[in-house]
């Protein structure tokens, strides 16, 4: 299998019934808690669950399809410095 990974690309995942943690696999959302998960669609960028696809996808890009640049807090994650308010 190709794996070609793209990062707006929505994955496939099981969110618990209960508390609505996305899980990846089936099994681990039938364990978290007691309700029964559901299919759900998390964004590629950000991980958020959506129960449509359509919004996964369009979760983290602008009107035209382009992914969003990252906020400031995904720049920070990555160890970037923050650029000073202006004064
Ligand atoms: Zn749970
Ligand atoms: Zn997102």
């Amino acid at each position: 299998m190709i794996d070609t990974h793209d990062e707006t690309k929505p994955t496939r995942v099981w969110c618990c019934g209960e508390c609505g943690e996305p899980h990846r696999w089936q099994d681990a959302a039938v364990e978290c808690c007691t309700n029964p998960p559901y299919e759900a669609w998390a964004c590629g960028r950000c991980g958020e669950p959506h129960t449509e696809h359509d919004n996964a996808r369009l979760c983290c890009v602008d009107e035209r399809g382009e992914p969003l640049p990252p906020s400031a807090a995904e720049l920070e994650a990555r160890g970037q410095q923050r650029l000073p308010l202006p004064a």
